[in-house]
């Protein structure tokens, strides 16, 4: 393996592990065969510990507003299927008093362009230091997703199924519309999502209406037939651009090499939001420890195969729901520098901080990333976490 990555894979174990013997003072060492007297800790408590511990040091004053939270009720947006009746489902979600935080972010970016435009709302200032002059929508179009506002914490009911026999709306978390709305897809675009199920970003590009094709790919079983169930619920059964595989992702520089507009890497991480909260498939079971471990390798495997699937020229997502420097930059950084030195391939981070200034009013930003955005849980807007960084392949 590169150099990069076995970096990248100590600083993982580092990070991600308890300290190196050496560094225990003698006295708390324990052999292996007393590990079974080691105190047990649920998978929640654990990775509580585990954040409270690096996140401390990353987010510094911030991490005691997060952390709480991150053990609070979290909030849902409502992604309206533009395949059923999407007029109708809009203003009923209107009578809730939910607003398309979509619609609402491009009224400020039209404001830019069209100062003399009544419609829309001022722009606060940093938005004209952040957005280039007249700049066009710069996100994937047709997206429509209804969130409550600033501190209201009403519930969405269950989507239902319209005279066309699909569902109305898809609940999700309203955050994790943004790595799909920063691919920005364009009409005509051949589209892959290589980490899919169980399905919410899929539908999302679709309901781009854009796709020429997309390939949904899923390694898991389970996840494929849910991301199934989702195409089945929401789709209708003659929109033939939807390709679903159940491949490796790892595999798809081999498979598919320099062949899309567009690539979606959404990664497994370590979800920190379900980790502190639900003891069933958490990853910090005792049990899931190495892959825990392993996951930042396997996400950079994961980006660099689905940069060496991007076209030249064309771009990439890398996202996650986790708050981890070292499973969102670190990982951009590791797989910039493998497809730099294995490949000669020049990737470019893009600069998304107008996503910031767009998207201000429903979610928190992180300030201080140096690459990508990092949408942060607060009380008021209890989205996320959600890490998205767009890259262009040069060459
Ligand atoms: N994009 C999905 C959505 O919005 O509904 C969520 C994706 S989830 C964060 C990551 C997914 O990657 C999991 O479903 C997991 O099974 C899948 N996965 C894990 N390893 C993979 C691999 N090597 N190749 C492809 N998918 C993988």
């Amino acid at each position: 393996m590169m150099e990069a990555s076995w970096r990248l894979l100590a600083e993982a174990r580092r990070l991600l592990r308890r300290p190196a013997p050496g560094l225990i003072p003698r006295r708390l060492r324990h052999k292996k065969k007393w590990a079974s007297t080691e105190p047990k800790f649920s998978p929640t408590r654990l990775a509580l510990q585990n954040f409270d511990v690096n996140y401390k040091v990353q987010f510094g004053d911030l991490w005691p507003s997060i952390r709480v939270s991150l053990l609070s009720e979290r909030k849902y947006g409502a992604l309206v299927n533009n395949f059923s009746t999407w007029d109708k489902t809009a203003s009923e979600l209107e009578q809730l008093e939910a607003k398309d935080f979509v619609m609402e972010a491009q009224r400020r970016g039209r404001r830019k362009a069209f100062p003399e435009d009544p419609s829309a709302p001022a722009l606060p200032p940093e938005l004209e230091t952040h957005c280039p002059p007249a700049a066009p929508w710069p996100c994937s179009p047709n997206l429509r997703c209804y969130t409550f506002t600033r501190g209201d914490v009403s519930r969405f009911p269950p989507s239902r199924a319209s005279s066309l026999g699909l569902l109305d709306y898809y609940l999700l978390d309203a955050s994790s519309l943004l790595p799909v709305l920063a691919l920005d897809v364009q009409p005509g675009d051949a589209v892959l999502d290589l980490c899919a199920g169980p399905g919410g970003k899929t539908l999302g590009l679709l309901l781009t209406g854009c796709c020429r094709h997309l390939t949904a790919n899923e390694i898991s079983g389970s996840r494929t037939r849910r991301l199934k169930q989702v195409l089945q619920h929401y789709v209708p059964q003659d929109v033939s651009q939807v390709r679903v595989t159940s491949q490796d992702g790892r595999k798809w520089g081999d498979l598919e090499r320099d062949t899309y507009d567009r690539v979606l890497v959404d990664v497994p991480c370590t979800t920190d939001r379900h980790s502190v909260l639900e003891e069933d498939n958490n990853i910090f079971q005792r049990s899931r420890k190495a892959e825990r471990q392993m996951l930042p390798m396997l996400q950079v495997q994961l980006l660099a195969a689905g940069l060496l699937a991007t076209r030249p020229g064309g771009t990439a997502v890398y996202s996650t729901c986790t708050l981890s420097h070292l499973q969102n930059e670190y990982v951009v950084g590791g797989a910039i520098d493998i497809l730099a030195s294995q490949y000669q391939i020049q990737v470019q981070v893009e600069d998304l901080s107008c996503f910031r200034h767009l998207f201000q009013d429903t979610f928190s930003f992180f300030p201080s990333c140096r690459t990508g955005e990092l949408v942060l849980p607060v009380l008021w807007a209890n989205f996320g976490p959600m890490y998205f960084c767009r890259l262009r392949r040069l060459t």
